[in-house]
C-alpha cells in the first residue's frame, strides 16, 4: 500500500508573505499553494490536506493545542495513514509539540514543521522544511519516537527541542545532546534515542496557568495577583539552580496554602533544579514549603505540562508526582 501522510496546517510563517501596504508578514498562502511548492513529494507518498487555520504562532492557545491533539489523534489512528504533519508557527511551536507529544501514545510518526522565512523571503525554508518532514513522517526509523520536530534538515524531540534564536534557520536545538538524527537526501537517519517518553493522556486541560520569571529584587505581588486573579496554577523560572528571591517566599506560601501548585524550573536554559541551598528564598527551604520541581524543563513547556496535569486532577502528591516521578529523592 502507498504511504499516506496528513498535513495538517495551522499556520506560521511557512503560511506568511510580505503585505506590500504595510511592508510587515502575515499569513496570506493557503494549504495547497504551500503544498504545491514541495515538488516531487508524490513520488514518495500521497498527501491529505487539512487546513486547521491560519495562526500567527503567538495566536495559538492551549485550548486550540488540545483541539488540535484531538484531531491527530483520530487521524493518526486512520488505517490508511502512515504518519501526520503539523506545520505551525515557530513562536509557539515548541509548546504544541510538546502538549502534542504528552497526549498522543501512537507509534506512528507525528512530526511538528514550520519555516524561519516567509514565502516573499529570499530563501524561503517553508517547502524544504515541510518536504523533511514529511519524509520523516513516512520513515519507518521514526516510529516510536514521540512527537518530533524537524527543521533545517535536523530531527528533534518535541520533549527536548526549543527554539533558540529569533531569526537563525537553525533555530531549533536540543540544548543537552543536540539533535536526534538529520534528513539528507529525504531519508531520515537517527543517531541516538530519548530514553523515556511521558505521556499525561487526558481529554481536557486547565489554561488558567501563569508563568512568571524571576527577577533580581522581585517581590510577591505577581504570585499575589495570580492567587486573587483564581489562577489554578502557577510555574516560576527561578535563578540558577533553584532559587528565588527572599520576598516571593510569602507569595509561594501563601499559594501553597490555598492549594494552587507552585512548579519551579530555571531561568537558565540548561540544567535541572535541585534543592541544594539553604539560605532563605533558595530550593531547600521551597521544597520543604511544598513547591513542586520541574526539573530541567524551559518555564513554558513546565507551563504545558502543568496545565495537562490539572486537567486531570487537583491532587498536589500526584501533581508533584508527575513532574518529580523517577528524578528527585521522594519528599
Ligand atoms: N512569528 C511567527 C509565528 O510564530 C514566526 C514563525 O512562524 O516562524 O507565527
Amino acid at each position: 500500500m502507498k504511504n499516506k501522510v496528513a498535513v495538517i496546517f495551522t499556520g506560521g510563517t511557512i503560511s506568511m508573505k510580505i503585505d506590500p501596504r504595510i511592508n510587515a508578514a502575515i499569513p496570506a498562502l493557503s494549504s495547497e499553494e504551500i503544498m504545491a511548492m514541495v515538488t516531487n513529494i508524490e513520488k514518495f507518498t500521497d498527501v491529505e490536506i487539512y487546513s486547521y487555520g491560519k495562526l500567527p504562532g503567538p495566536h495559538m492557545t492551549p485550548d486550540r493545542m488540545m483541539e488540535l491533539s484531538k484531531i491527530v489523534k483520530e487521524t493518526i489512528a486512520r488505517e490508511d495513514i502512515t504518519g501526520v504533519v503539523v506545520t505551525h508557527g515557530t513562536d509557539t511551536l515548541e509548546e504544541t509539540a510538546y502538549l502534542l507529544d504528552l497526549t498522543i501514545k501512537s507509534e506512528k510518526p507525528v512530526v511538528v514543521v514550520g519555516a524561519m522565512r516567509n514565502g516573499s523571503e529570499l530563501g524561503y525554508d517553508g517547502p524544504s522544511n515541510l518536504s523533511a518532514a514529511i519524509s520523516t513522517a513516512i520513515s519507518e526509523q521514526a516510529k516510536n519516537k514521540g512527537v518530533l520536530v524537524v527543521m533545517n534538515n535536523e530531527v528533534n524531540a518535541a520533549s527536548e527541542v526549543t527554539k533558540t534564536n529569533t531569526l537563525s534557520l537553525d533555530t531549533f536545538k536540543s540544548m543537552y545532546f543536540g539533535p536526534l538524527g538529520i534528513v539528507d537526501n529525504d531519508e531520515v537517519i537517527f543517531y541516538r534515542d530519548i530514553t523515556t517518553h511521558h505521556h499525561i493522556l487526558t481529554e481536557s486541560l486547565e489554561s488558567k496557568v501563569a508563568l512568571i520569571k524571576c527577577g533580581a529584587g522581585m517581590g510577591s505581588d505577581l504570585i499575589n495577583f495570580c492567587i486573587e486573579s483564581d489562577y489554578k496554577g502557577i510555574v516560576i523560572e527561578a535563578f540558577g539552580r533553584g532559587n528565588v528571591p527572599p520576598e516571593m517566599v510569602d507569595g509561594i506560601k501563601k499559594a501553597i496554602s490555598k492549594q494552587i501548585p507552585v512548579v519551579l524550573v530555571s531561568r537558565c536554559p540548561m540544567g535541572r533544579v535541585l534543592d541544594t541551598y539553604g539560605y532563605p528564598g533558595a530550593g531547600k527551604t521551597l521544597r520543604d514549603s511544598g513547591v513542586i520541581f520541574g526539573s530541567d524543563l524551559p518555564g513554558q513547556k513546565a507551563r504545558i505540562k502543568l496545565m495537562l496535569i490539572l486537567g486531570k486532577t487537583s491532587d498536589m502528591n500526584e501533581i508533584r508526582g508527575t513532574f518529580e516521578k523517577g528524578i528527585y529523592k521522594k519528599k
